[in-house]
């Protein structure tokens, strides 16, 4: 019998209860899956990707057949490299699907014989994204229903560094760029809704 392996591509910046939620799932149906972290320039992430394979690793520890490892460039040459059969990707609410739907629609023309293989995480993860727990938590809301524990200190870390990056600045006399990045990531915020 053919073993089939599969790639669960994104960003996860950082990696939440929903992604886990998806991941072991995709750990039940498949013989193999590999969680790959996209390297995108485009974006600016708030983990390095060396944090975000670190945090996988610990999240997918207890799994025999969940490996995790980087990639940039087309999804889709990737999982040609690592003879990967199908993509697993999440659909949450309606909104994802227009977007996954077109994404893979994409990668079938690049690469017909992969297949895009859709999964909808526990209903109480169907409103969790990595965006909301990153905003919850640089406004100093509790997250820990949201992540696994290793992210909830990587995130408390990463809030502690910013927090005396910030207070050094005051101190040191400098304008401190706390109000204007707020009203500028409010104001993204609404144009992302
Ligand atoms: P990307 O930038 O590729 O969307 P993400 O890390 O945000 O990267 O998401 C990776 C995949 O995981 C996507 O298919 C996304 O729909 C899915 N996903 C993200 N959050 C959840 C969740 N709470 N439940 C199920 N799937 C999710």
């Amino acid at each position: 019998m053919k073993r089939i392996k599969a790639i669960y591509p994104g960003s996860f910046d950082p990696p939440t209860n929903g992604h886990l939620d998806l991941i072991e799932r995709g750990s039940q149906i498949f013989d193999e899956l590999v969680v790959a972290i996209l390297r995108n320039p485009e974006k600016s992430p708030l983990f390095s990707l060396a944090d975000r394979r670190k945090m996988l690793e610990a999240m997918t520890a207890g799994f025999d057949n969940v490996s995790v490892d980087t990639f940039d460039g087309l999804t889709v040459d990737y999982a040609l490299k690592v003879e990967a059969r199908a993509i697993l990707r999440g659909i949450r609410a309606i909104s994802d699907y227009e977007y996954e739907l077109q994404m893979a629609l994409m990668n079938r023309k690049l690469q017909p014989g992969l297949e895009t293989v859709f999964m909808m995480p526990a209903e109480k993860y169907s409103y969790l994204s990595s965006r909301l727990v990153r905003e919850v938590a640089q406004l100093g809301g509790s997250v820990e229903c949201l992540v696994p524990e290793i992210v909830v200190q990587k995130l408390r870390e990463k809030i502690d560094v910013a927090h005396k990056f910030e207070k050094s600045g005051k101190l040191a006399g400098k304008p401190s760029s706390g109000g204007k990045s707020k009203s500028k990531r409010s104001k993204n915020n609404r144009d992302k809704r």
